[in-house]
């Protein structure tokens, strides 16, 4: 199909949190279909465009930084969302269990997408993963000193650990592996030697670990694999990023712990025939080359190769526990973190 003019605006969006900018594109004869993204316009942009130059159906996407939830939740059955993007199991399972989403049990989704990314109930879908891997300072940690997230709460590491916060969606998700892995007591047990491990109380972003490695406050550090990617391809981080070495945990046992960012369609979804279409079309081929490329992420279809500067970290093992297990091990992970204080 012929792909219709295209005009990418910023425009006033009112409510809740959400960053005002907003696609507007023709109205074509294919229809159109309605995306709010906790995903950033760069990450996702050129996959929106490539879906209306295959399909000509026209995306609207809104952009947010939060407040997606209590805004579908107060917009109801007249919301014009369609679709949903954002990073992180716990945000697509929170949008599920408040009973924003609804099921699309899709063919194409199941064939494209590994069951361990797919809720068994087909309401939300991974369409990236990322490795938590952990990273460790190349002058101060030998090769191999340590290769398990289980090491960390070693004695032989006290004050040598840096954290960001223990409730970070990200740390939960970590921890919620554990506890499925090793139960509640093992789990909690290994999160107060991480504790008793920190160089400092736990504090900044994943980046902001590296950095804190770099200057020589900490050792070891667990991060996204995608953040010593971005860190790499900036001017100005580049040389921290340097400074580490790049730790897949685990892999001689259950593999490294995965993530996803993802998308789930609607409740109320008003055009949900191009929904279908949309999230088909991000999950096949072309959308996860792209992906891959441009956010250097793992691309969740396995027919697809990781990008050149993931390739150059080599292959790594994967935990392949199902993120659903994952989800159902949050609330117990966060009340933990509270339990032994850890972000006090
Ligand atoms: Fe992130």
């Amino acid at each position: 199909m012929k792909s219709p003019t295209r005009n990418f605006l910023i425009a006033p969006l009112c409510g809740l949190g959400l960053l005002n900018a907003v696609a507007v594109a023709d109205t074509t004869a294919a229809g159109e279909v309605n995306l709010y993204s906790y995903r950033k316009p760069q990450l996702i942009q050129p996959m929106l465009a490539a879906f209306t130059a295959d399909t000509g159906i026209a995306v609207n996407a809104v952009y947010a930084k939060n407040g997606m939830l209590e805004r579908l939740r107060n917009e109801a059955a007249n919301s014009p969302a369609d679709v949903v993007l954002t990073s992180d199991i716990g945000r697509l399972t929170d949008l599920k269990n408040a009973g924003l989403t609804q099921a699309f049990a899709s063919a194409a989704l199941q064939r494209n997408l590994p069951a361990e990314v797919r809720d068994p109930a087909h309401h939300w879908f991974g369409l990236t993963a990322r490795a938590r891997i952990l990273v460790t300072a190349k002058q101060r940690v030998a090769r191999r000193e340590i290769s398990r997230y289980e090491d960390l709460a070693e004695p032989k590491w006290r004050r040598r650990l840096c954290s960001r916060s223990g409730k970070h969606a990200y740390n939960l998700a970590l921890l919620a592996a554990m506890i499925h892995w090793h139960g509640e007591a093992a789990a909690q047990q290994w999160l107060a030697g991480v504790k008793a491990n920190l160089a400092r109380s736990p504090q900044g972003n994943d980046r902001a670990q590296v950095k804190a490695i770099a200057e020589g406050v900490c050792d070891v550090a667990w991060i996204n694999h995608y953040y010593l990617y971005q860190m790499a391809n900036d001017a100005e981080q580049r040389a921290a990023a340097a400074t580490v070495r790049v730790v897949f945990p685990n892999q001689h046992g259950r593999g490294a712990h995965m993530n996803i960012s993802g998308m789930a369609m609607t409740k109320h979804a008003p055009n949900r025939d191009n929904a279908a279409r949309l999230m088909e079309f991000l999950a096949a081929d072309h959308a996860q080359k792209m992906y891959a490329e441009i956010n250097g992420e793992y691309p969740v279809n396995r027919r697809i190769e990781p990008n050149a500067y993931l390739q150059s970290l080599g292959a790594f093992k994967r935990d392949t526990l199902a993120l659903s297990r994952i989800a159902g091990q949050r609330a117990a992970a966060s009340k933990m973190t509270d339990r032994v204080g850890y972000n006090d």
